[in-house]
């Protein structure tokens, strides 16, 4: 059996998320989307959100499972007995990271072994940042996320904006 995670922020989840899930739960038995609880980051929306949001989009994908991870990666793929991971690969930008990442967690654990998948070229340019930039700015951000995170942007938002 195998059993992948797919980890990130996915604040929010964008076409560029959803296509690395489609392609890499199409390979795998089961695909664990782990939403990172990171306390460096500031993200937009809150954990539980990002669940959520990804649940609903993910509806589709009968083998994919969403959960939230705080802590060392490689310790939640050893919990959940995944021996795989998943991550995208934009541009060379993101090469440098991700390599070095992979080879630390596979001396962690040399039983669980990073994968990696290519952006679809229309979704190269696309990070979760971006649309965010857009949404912040009242920019149509319906070519970059699912109509679902288009309404959960709007409405968070607003609400900052009756807040300010
Ligand atoms: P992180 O904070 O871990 O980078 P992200 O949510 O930004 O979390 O990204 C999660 C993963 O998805 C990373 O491997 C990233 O490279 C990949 N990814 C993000 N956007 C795209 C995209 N447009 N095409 C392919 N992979 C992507």
């Amino acid at each position: 059996m195998t059993r992948a995670i797919y980890p990130g922020s996915f604040d929010p989840v964008t076409f560029g998320h959803l296509d690395i899930i489609r392609r890499s739960s199409a390979i795998v038995d089961e695909l664990i989307v782990g939403v990172l609880n990171n306390r460096c980051k500031d993200p937009l929306f809150t954990v539980m959100e990002r669940v959520r949001m990804l649940e609903t989009v993910t509806k589709e994908f009968p083998n994919v499972k969403v959960t939230s991870f705080s802590g060392l990666l490689i310790d939640f793929a050893t919990e959940t007995g995944a021996n795989l991971i998943v991550r995208g690969l934009r541009a060379i930008t993101d090469f440098e990271y991700e390599l070095q990442m992979s080879q630390t967690n596979h001396i962690m654990k040399p039983g669980i072994d990073t994968i990696f998948f290519t952006t679809s070229l229309e979704y190269a340019y696309l990070s979760s940042s971006t649309v965010k930039e857009v949404a912040m700015y009242g920019g149509d951000i319906s070519h970059f996320v699912p109509e679902s995170v288009m309404d959960a942007m709007n409405e968070k938002f607003q609400q900052k904006e009756e807040l300010s």
